[in-house]
């Protein structure tokens, strides 16, 4: 199914919901028909994909792929699934603002506090990405900058003798 042409990513109303190939351009490693097909969903769906058995998973999956590319070998060798939101550390892969919140709290969010500045995808346009991510830090820098110039620079006061430890 792959081949040096391949441009694939899809949106469907199935199991698999976004899908895209994340070989895209790289090298075939003496393989032309193997890739990895990279899924993703958010929200409910997440939740609802997450309850489900990996082979169940895998079946759906299959079932997505043939109905996209008929009478093609659509078997997936391997799936690998991670659930973000059941992640201790992360609980979630980016930020998810209610119906109601993106104005008000992701405002909130992002008011530096004294000369504390914040950056982070949750704070950014372009919310959820990397590319966001990188914009806030950019302009959090920039904001830094700006209130160095505006403030004198503090200097250590070196310690008396007498003072140290
Ligand atoms: C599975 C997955 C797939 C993704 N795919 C894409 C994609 O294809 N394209 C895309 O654009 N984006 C994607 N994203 C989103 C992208 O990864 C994030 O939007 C981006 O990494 C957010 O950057 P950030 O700097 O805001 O936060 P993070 O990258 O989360 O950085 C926050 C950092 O703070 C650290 N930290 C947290 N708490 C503390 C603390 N108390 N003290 C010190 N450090 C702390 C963390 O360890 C972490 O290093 C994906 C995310 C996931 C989870």
């Amino acid at each position: 199914m792959k081949d040096k042409k391949t441009k694939f990513s899809c949106f469907t109303d199935g199991v698999s919901d976004f899908i895209f190939d994340a070989t895209l351009g790289q090298p075939f490693n003496g393989s032309k028909s193997e890739g990895i097909l990279c899924s993703h969903a958010i929200g409910d769906k997440a939740d609802d994909l997450a309850a489900r058995g990996t082979e169940e998973l895998r079946r759906l999956i299959e079932q997505d792929l043939a109905a996209l590319f008929p009478g093609k070998n659509t078997r997936a060798i391997a799936i690998e699934r991670y659930a973000w939101q059941g992640d201790k550390y992360t609980q979630g892969a980016y930020g998810f603002y209610r119906p109601g919140q993106w104005f008000p709290v992701r405002e909130a969010l992002g008011t530096p506090l004294h000369d504390v500045f914040f950056a982070g995808e949750h704070l950014a346009d372009e919310q959820g990405f990397m590319d966001g991510a990188i914009d806030t830090g950019e302009d959090a820098a920039r904001a830094v900058i700006r209130a160095r110039a505006r403030t004198p620079a503090r200097r250590h006061k070196p310690r008396s003798a007498s003072s140290q430890h």
